[in-house]
């Protein structure tokens, strides 16, 4: 399966939720697994690989899990971690996130789950959820970093002082792209 990637429209459709599990959804939840395996990811959502329907694997390094149409009945807390995504390659974000939730869904078999989660497995569900809601870890970057990925479409994290030489000495120059998006916030804040 191929993964979608951000900027691409797909990412921000929302999924359906699936009326029947039969064997073209099992063989989707299996292909979507292997994906995420070949690609290092804990978690995929189906709406990354272009199917709009609400189905999610995780695997948190303890084991296999398929959800289907999840649903968050309970949140608890809050922490602030950073994050990747295998839609936004060689980026992370700082994403502010319930430290506890309970989800329903449905299993492979069709049997209703109720799971309650926390630390990673908690952030995990909560990022696939965004998915089918065609939400990215990009909606959460700070107003600043926000305009400097719309103005660059690099990585703010990339966006440093470059050293350069001037009157024969080497001096740190501010990148010029840096620049822009300074000037970009301040045109917009002021
Ligand atoms: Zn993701």
């Amino acid at each position: 399966m191929e993964i979608k990637h951000f900027p691409d429209p797909a990412l921000r459709r929302k999924g359906e939720d699936v009326k029947s599990i039969g064997n073209d959804e099992k063989r989707v939840l299996a292909d979507m697994a292997e994906t995420m395996y070949m690609k290092g990811g804990v978690g995929l959502a189906a709406i990354q690989v272009g199917i709009r329907r609400n189905m999610v694997v995780i695997d948190i390094g303890d084991g296999l899990r398929k959800l289907i149409n999840p649903i968050i009945l309970k949140k608890e807390g809050s922490e602030t971690q950073e994050e990747g995504c295998l839609s936004v390659p060689e980026k992370c974000v700082n994403v502010k996130r319930s430290k506890k939730v309970v989800v329903d869904y449905l299993n492979e078999d069709g049997q209703a789950i109720r799971l309650s989660a926390e630390g990673l497995l908690a952030r995990v569900i909560q990022h696939e959820i965004d998915h089918l809601l065609g939400k990215l870890i990009v909606d959460y970057l700070n107003p600043l970093k926000k305009i400097c990925n719309s103005l660059t479409l690099r990585p703010f994290d990339k966006l440093r002082a470059v050293p350069s030489k001037v009157d024969g000495r080497q001096k740190l120059r501010v990148n010029p792209e840096q620049i822009k998006c300074v000037e970009g916030l301040t045109t917009r804040e002021l």
